[in-house]
């Protein structure tokens, strides 16, 4: 048989990748020459429409349904990876992974209540955790992770006591797996994004109070787009960063300096 044209391609997984900085990550990526593997947990028809625009910027990828917020939810997520790459041509094994998915609850410490930090630690962290350990016997050797922190893991809000505090996790994490996972060669580092324009935002960010708050706290006097965190990533994920690992690296535009 003739060996597929995909075969030499490099593999790059994103979850959350349906919209916000997970699809402005997948849609630089494959720009980049990757096969994006693109995950959605419930819209599809974002999903769809993140891969047509990497079709059409002369792309290729692959939509995968999954929730990555449990271990079962992980399990099945990557048996369907692994067939959506056989299908392509592809070996069952991917090169770069972005932990992205992730979600937010802004609200006073008081206020947070069991079932909104349960939600927080299950897809930010749990979900974070296990989703890496499920990927790294199908992850290359010298291969790339990288996972998503935040501003709020460096700068106190009291806005986002539970949600910082994952993104303190993951601070935690990444430096550990980046010693664990020297040996192989791969690297494992956190872009730790400052407030940017995506639907996570959208309740705040358009307004005149939200925006003046942000450009009082932030060096450069733009609001963030989610291509500024894609480019960062894709600076991690790619050949020009092998030397860079266990590092939170701050693209906040400045932020709280
Ligand atoms: P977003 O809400 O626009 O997108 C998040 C994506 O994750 C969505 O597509 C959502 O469906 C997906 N997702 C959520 N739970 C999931 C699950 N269990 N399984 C699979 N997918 C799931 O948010 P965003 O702004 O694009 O944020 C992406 C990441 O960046 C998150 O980890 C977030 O915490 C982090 N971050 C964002 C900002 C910001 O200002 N936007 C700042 C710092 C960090």
């Amino acid at each position: 048989m003739p060996d597929s044209p995909n075969r030499s391609r490099k593999v790059a997984v994103i979850t959350g990748s349906s919209r916000g900085l997970g699809a402005a990550t997948a849609k630089r990526l494959a720009r980049d020459g990757f096969f994006v593997v693109v995950n959605y947990a419930k819209s599809r028809k974002d999903g769809e429409a993140v891969l047509r625009e990497v079709e059409q910027a002369g792309g290729k990828g692959a939509l995968v349904q999954g929730d990555v917020s449990n271990l079962g939810g992980i399990r099945s997520f990557f048996d369907e990876v692994d067939a959506a790459l056989k299908g392509q041509g592809l070996p069952a094994s991917f090169d770069v992974l972005v932990a992205n998915a992730g979600v937010l609850v802004s609200k006073t410490f008081a206020e947070t209540t069991e079932a909104d930090f349960d939600s927080l630690f299950d897809t930010n962290v749990k979900g974070v955790f296990f989703l890496i350990q499920n990927a790294l016997p199908r992850l290359r050797d010298n291969g790339r992770i990288v996972t998503l922190s935040s501003g709020l893991s460096r700068f106190a809000n009291p806005m986002f006591t539970a949600y910082s505090a994952t993104k303190g996790a993951i601070d935690v994490m990444t430096r550990i797996l980046a010693q664990e996972l020297g040996v192989r060669g791969i690297t494992v580092n956190a872009i730790a994004p400052g407030a940017i324009d995506t639907d996570m935002n959208a309740g705040w960010i358009h307004s005149e109070e939200g925006r003046a708050m942000l450009m009082s706290r932030q060096a450069l006097k733009q609001v963030g787009v989610p291509q500024d965190i894609a480019d960062a990533i894709a600076f991690l994920a790619g050949p020009d960063s092998r030397w860079i690992t266990g590092q939170r690296i701050e693209a906040s535009g400045g932020s709280s300096l």
